[in-house]
């Protein structure tokens, strides 16, 4: 069976509850030129969250969070829980991005807690996982996304495993203008792959869809979508404008 390409737009800290509603009826509006094994992702703030779900509902535009805490509920000054995405109508959580691991303590560990309640609330996660440029530069690309990798799916069954995405970020390429070559990329999403064939057997490992993120434009998904192992972007910067993001999406 083949897998399903899956585009997810990151917003960031970007757009206020009007300007992310605006750019949300764009996307929609725009989805249908999306070729039809496209699923298509929108990731906005947590305070957009409701207002989104309002105009994505019906749609074939999923929503998408940027985060979660992985308790159920209490003392956690700032955070917000699996549950309360799910009753805001949240599908999709982004978890273990590399701005979380560098600025706010996200560390493998946290991203296993995560991707556990995530999974146990019915959320898909989007487990992020790439190199920094001084890793890739000392040849421990393989060996950095082996240990993210191993570390957030510890103790997850195939069975769960075969409900997530990863998504592959070299983190050099994440909001600077320099996009992973097509070899590069295809590379290492392969290893990441291989990892995951050891880990739940070929079966499940195929099944995954594992996104490229950093710097994705129109201009170079093309290329990128056509590799074997590339099933999808995370997309930060073009997600912020509609012809953008699906213009990406066309590439596939
Ligand atoms: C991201 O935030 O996940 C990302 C890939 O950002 P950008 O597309 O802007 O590089």
């Amino acid at each position: 069976m083949a897998r399903r390409i899956v585009i997810a737009g990151n917003w960031k800290m970007n757009k206020t509850v009007s300007e992310a509603v605006e750019l949300a009826k764009a996307v929609v509006a725009k989805a249908s030129e999306a070729p039809a094994n496209v699923d298509l992702i929108v990731s906005p703030t947590y305070v957009c969250l409701t207002e989104v779900a309002k105009v994505v509902a019906g749609t074939r535009v999923a929503l998408g969070a940027q985060d979660m805490h992985w308790e159920e509920s209490g003392a956690f000054t700032g955070k917000i829980s699996a549950a309360m995405l799910v009753s805001a109508g949240v599908k999709y959580v982004i978890l273990g991005h590399s701005e979380q691991r560098q600025y706010f303590g996200e560390t493998d560990e946290t991203v296993n807690k995560k991707t556990r309640q995530a999974l146990k609330h019915n959320l898909i996660p989007i487990v992020c996982v790439g190199e920094l440029l001084a890793e890739r530069e000392a040849a421990k690309t393989n060996e950095v996304n082996e240990r993210q990798l191993k570390g957030a799916y510890a103790g997850i069954s195939a069975e769960d495993a075969a409900k997530t995405v990863i998504a592959y970020e070299p983190v050099w390429a994440i909001g600077t203008g320099k996009v992973a070559t097509v070899e590069q990329a295809q590379e290492a999403q392969a290893f990441i792959r291989k990892v995951l064939t050891g880990l739940y057997g070929a079966a499940v490992a195929e099944i995954i869809p594992i996104q490229y993120g950093g710097s994705m434009k129109p201009d170079n998904a093309k290329g990128l979508l056509a590799q074997k192992d590339i099933d999808g972007g995370l997309i930060g910067g073009a997600s912020l404008k509609a012809e953008d993001f699906i213009g990406i999406a066309l590439g596939a």
